[in-house]
């Protein structure tokens, strides 16, 4: 019999695959044995109506023979004819699909087999010599198909005891890229196995070694032995009240390399348009390369218990990247191929799904287990600033209440929803103040006043912090307010006054150290904000010292924050000064050293060191003689 050609386009197929190094080989095992699982529902499912097709105990076997480097697939399923062999394997089966066709006409190559998997034809991958041995359950004649290229195959008729189909790979001779033996490795196959098809409904039989005793003496020999190398069952397929605590930590743990156990696991299922399964964890500590590019989001994507593909990112959204954990779909249209998920609506209609979960979840801890959210948050809670901040704040209504922050209180984590519950009555404003630490933060000058009237803080010690305030706005429609930026305005009118007054009898003196400071401040003025402390350096309501630091680590070096220079009017510093302007005395040095000392207590540099303890030494010899 002649050998017949594959149609045109499985051709071009077959020669990307069968050449192609770039794709990753493995997927071809979870093909066949996929197709050998649809070849025993599909018997069992005829079994059911039609009484020529009896059912029989289902396998799938995996034989290994190393010696002629062939490994072989074998299911007792559904078979095919000759007929069904010319018109499934003749040709890109179902996968001759539009999409498909199209990406060849477009010659986008290189990635064609990752992107469509290639179901039966990946077997071209790793093999030059495919020999397909199969028979229907229901007739006496079996046949064998066999490929030795992407020229063409050979379908001829044979004969086969059992019902089903056999195929039978020789594989192709190791190249400098890839090694085909390791296809021989009963370890390597089996973890193949394990990786990619633990969840295969049926037994996935195999030998493997195993070590046993041979005598009394305790001494052990290794015989082989059939073992059913697949667990079947996938841990969130079972019903909830048969598993226990302990069996959800071991596969978290084992399954993420994660030696705490998980904070949180949610195993649920929906049913509806989308109906899926999912099992998802929130860990319990922090991956050590969470916040690099080293860090593999996303969750690992199953079509009715057969794995798609690991890290599906497009699962669930950015800001829940720290959920781990796999969904199961049965309503994936994978007609194509199981590796192609072009399906974008079925997609963003399971994130919606698994993001809503995820975040009703996170309520439900914040609500009623404080303690573990407060844990989860250390760990994670900057992800979430993130995510209300990102894209403009496209999500920051579905994040504003998952958001802590310390706050003066109590020292402790409020929520925005707690701080607005108990602001004093006559106050309009959330207030903030930023700096490195909490430490830092309760020295900063301004703090005082805003304390002593009664008035709870924020502390913001995350670099997204004030970022993600300007992005946010406001919340319950109270603005949120940096003590450290712009006017503060915590006085009576009764105060308000004074200061207006004090302000007038002072214009000479604060034009005269504004004249003295030139450029290095943008104004400088009488302070309404402090108690203790001589002076301080506030910025305008745009751009805080905090802010510019956070753009100089990202190295935005020209991006500056006005300097306000605030002097407290009830300071004796201020009334000397005074004095000594009045009594006509170059108050230059003076005005230098105040300044250096704001820029000091906010942290920031004073650009001439050297010149400020110059001033400073002569200053303290004058005091001293
Ligand atoms: P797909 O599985 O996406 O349809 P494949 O190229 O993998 O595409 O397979 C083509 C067809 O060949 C299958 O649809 C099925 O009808 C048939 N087939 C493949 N493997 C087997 C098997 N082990 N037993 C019976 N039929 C099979």
């Amino acid at each position: 019999m002649a050998v017949k050609q594959f149609k045109t386009e499985s051709k071009r197929l077959l020669d990307l695959m069968a050449n192609s190094i770039y794709t990753n080989t493995d997927i071809f095992l979870r093909e066949l044995i996929s197709n050998a699982s649809d070849a025993l529902d599909k018997r069992h499912y005829l079994s059911l109506t039609d009484e020529s097709i009896p059912d029989e105990k289902p396998y799938i076997r995996i034989g290994i023979d190393k010696k002629n480097r062939i490994i072989t697939i074998a299911d007792n399923g559904i078979g095919m004819n000759k007929e069904e062999l010319e018109n499934n394997l003749g040709t890109i089966a179902k996968s001759g699909s539009s999409d498909f066709k199209e990406a060849l006409e477009k010659g986008e190559e290189v990635d064609i087999i990752g992107q469509f998997g290639v179901g039966f034809y990946s077997a071209f991958m790793v093999a030059k010599k495919i020999e397909v041995l199969t028979r229907k359950p229901n007739e006496e004649k079996a046949y064998s198909w066999v490929s030795e290229s992407e020229e063409g195959y050979e379908i001829k008729t044979a004969s086969k005891e059992e019902a089903g189909t056999l195929i039978t790979l020789t594989l192709k001779d190791n190249t400098k890229e890839k090694k085909y033996d390791k296809y021989l490795d009963k370890d390597e196959v089996r973890s193949l196995i394990k990786r990619y098809s633990d969840y295969i409904r049926y037994p996935i039989l195999m030998n493997v070694d195993v070590v046993k005793p041979s005598d009394k003496e305790g001494h052990t020999e290794t015989v082989e032995e059939e073992q059913t190398v697949n667990s079947m069952i996938p841990l969130w397929k079972k019903t909830k009240k048969d598993i226990k605590d302990e069996d959800y930590d071991n596969f978290y743990q084992s399954r993420y390399y994660d030696y705490v156990k998980p904070l949180k696991t949610i195993h649920y299922k929906v049913e509806g348009n989308t109906s899926y399964t999912a099992l998802l964890f929130i860990p319990g500590s922090r991956p050590y390369n969470y916040f690099t590019n080293d860090y593999k989001a996303g969750l690992s994507l199953y079509s009715r218990g057969v794995f798609i593909k690991d890290e599906a990112k497009e699962l669930i959204s950015d800001h829940f990247r720290f959920v781990r954990g796999i969904v199961d779909s049965d309503d994936l249209n994978l007609n194509i191929s199981r590796e192609i998920l072009q399906q974008d609506h079925q997609m963003a209609a399971l994130r919606k799904s698994i993001d809503k979960k995820v975040r009703s979840t996170l309520v439900n801890m914040l609500e009623k287990e404080r303690e573990d959210y407060e844990k989860f948050f250390d760990q994670f809670g900057v992800q979430l600033k993130y995510g209300a901040y990102d894209n403009f704040g496209e999500h920051k209504d579905e994040l504003i209440d998952l958001l802590l922050f310390k706050s003066t209180y109590e020292d402790k984590y409020v929520t925005l929803k707690e701080y607005v519950s108990r602001m004093k009555e006559d106050q309009k404003e959330i207030y903030y103040a930023g700096g490195e630490s909490l430490e830092a933060i309760k020295k900063l000058p301004q703090m005082e006043k805003v304390l002593d009237k009664g008035y709870e803080v924020l502390y913001f010690t995350d670099s997204v912090d004030e970022f993600m305030t300007t992005i946010l706005r406001e919340y319950d429609g109270k603005a949120f307010k940096s003590i450290q930026k712009g006017e503060l305005d915590l006085d009576t009118e009764e105060e308000k006054n004074e200061i207006r007054e004090k302000e007038e009898t002072s214009k000479d003196l604060l034009e005269k150290i504004k004249d003295v400071l030139k450029d290095d401040v943008s104004e400088v003025r009488l302070s309404k904000r402090l108690v203790s402390y001589p002076v301080c350096l506030v910025s305008d309501e745009n751009l805080s010292f905090e802010m510019e630091r956070v753009l100089k680590d990202l190295n935005q070096n020209g991006i500056r924050a006005s300097r306000i220079l605030e002097i407290n009017p009830d300071h004796p510093i201020f009334l000397a000064l005074q004095k000594a302007f009045e009594d006509k005395k170059d108050i230059s040095d003076y005005a230098k050293v105040l300044y250096d000392q704001a820029l000091l207590i906010a942290g920031l540099p004073i650009e001439d060191p050297e010149d400020f303890s110059r001033r400073l030494s002569d200053l303290l010899l004058k005091a001293m003689n």
